[in-house]
């Protein structure tokens, strides 16, 4: 077998995000018995942990898989086939999970803005008074395609006004990163992923329903074996998960949750906004454009950019990977080849934006672009 050396690399995409190296050494701990006392004691610390995060009382359920897992496991546990949801979608992952409900059987009402917009709170009034026996509203925190940040504190008072109907969350880039109280702003369904705002790598998804959530789900009808979250919700009180569990992550993640409690979700939360302001302030400074198009929902964890007319985003990418060992992501679905996002959540500070911010400026330069005056 070869022994190879990693470089240092500048991962500035919207996760999978760095991992300090302390994790790193943890993900890598032998295996052990996932059924033995030594696991349970990770299980529930984990479990207790993220209660705290996710600002809720409830059983915070760990799954091993993806984000988009933890979005299937959010439909299937409290929908029926042909109840009527208003999918809200401002980018790419709102319509990923429109179309998981739309797979499942829902009858998806969408609720699309162009993207780079955000959601109105209004406009979600009006979407329920169109469809007043929607069973859920869908909704992306953070939309990690477009780099905008929705109104959720909003959305959800709205939603809460509207007797039974659930609200769904999107929170795979947002949690652990950004404010989101689950218990205290009324959301029912709340996913994140590991790979996101923890620190560890991709392989769990993060779920937790409301009491009205778990109301919903004794009645709901789609189905679901995997992702069945009453199956969780049982074994995690015995320190287990009903199916073998993606281990390495549990030994990361415990580490990861207690160094992002010695930081305190104040701090963490500070941390990403200032990340937040300091990329979007650069950006801006190189005569670049921000695709969101209201500062104010400007995401905190992922900036999307405009790509300059006459420079192409693959070329930049790769110039910015070949010579400054800095890796961005590009644009998703119809935003490819047009826009570039930095990814600026959770193993993140502010060396890490300088050192993107001045690769991105020698390659935007080698590249032949000029900016221009802003116009006033
Ligand atoms: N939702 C959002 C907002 C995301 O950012 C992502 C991943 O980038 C997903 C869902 C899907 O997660 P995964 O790729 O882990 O399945």
């Amino acid at each position: 077998m070869t022994q190879q050396t990693q470089k240092q690399i500048n991962l500035r995409i919207p996760g999978p995000t760095p991992v300090p190296d302390d994790i790193l050494a943890a993900v890598a701990h032998p295996m052990i018995n996932h059924r033995g006392r030594e696991f349970a004691g990770i299980v529930e610390r984990c479990a207790a942990a993220l209660k705290t995060f996710f600002k809720t009382e409830q059983d915070v359920m760990m799954l091993s898989c993806s984000g988009t897992g933890g979005l299937e496991a959010a439909v299937v546990n409290v929908l029926s086939p042909g109840d009527k949801v208003v999918a809200v979608s401002i980018g790419s992952f709102g319509d990923r999970i429109a179309s998981i409900a739309e797979t499942y059987g829902a009858d998806v009402k969408p609720l699309s803005y162009e993207w780079g917009d955000a959601a109105s709170a209004d406009d979600v009034r009006s979407a329920l008074k169109e469809t007043p026996d929607a069973r859920a509203v869908l909704v992306t925190h953070n939309e990690t395609s477009t780099g905008v940040t929705n109104p959720l504190q909003e959305i959800a008072a709205i939603v809460r006004e509207h007797g039974e109907t659930l609200l769904i969350v999107d929170a795979v880039s947002s949690l652990g990163a950004i404010p989101l109280e689950m218990d205290a702003w009324g959301l029912d369904v709340v996913v994140t992923g590991s790979q996101k705002g923890w620190m560890v790598p991709p392989g769990l998804a993060f779920a937790a329903l409301s009491e009205r959530g778990w109301k919903a789900f004794e009645t709901s009808k789609m189905p679901r074996f995997y992702f069945d979250l009453g199956k969780h919700r049982d074994a995690q009180a015995k320190g287990q998960t009903p199916f073998t569990p993606a281990m390495s992550i549990f030994f990361g993640l415990d580490l990861a949750l207690e160094k992002m409690a010695e930081e305190g979700l104040e701090s963490i939360h500070t941390r990403h906004r200032n990340m937040g302001d300091l990329t979007r302030r650069e950006v801006k400074a190189l005569g670049l454009e921000l695709l969101c198009s209201d500062e104010r929902f400007a995401s905190d964890t992922v900036t999307a950019v405009k790509c300059p007319e006459g420079i192409e985003v693959s070329a930049l990418r790769n110039m910015m990977e070949d010579e400054h060992d800095t890796i961005l992501a590009g644009g998703q679905a119809k935003l490819s080849g047009k826009i570039f996002r930095i990814g600026h959540l959770g193993l993140v500070h502010e060396d890490d934006i300088r050192s993107t911010m001045d690769a991105l400026a020698q390659s935007l330069e080698k590249l032949g672009f000029t900016r221009t005056a802003p116009t006033v």
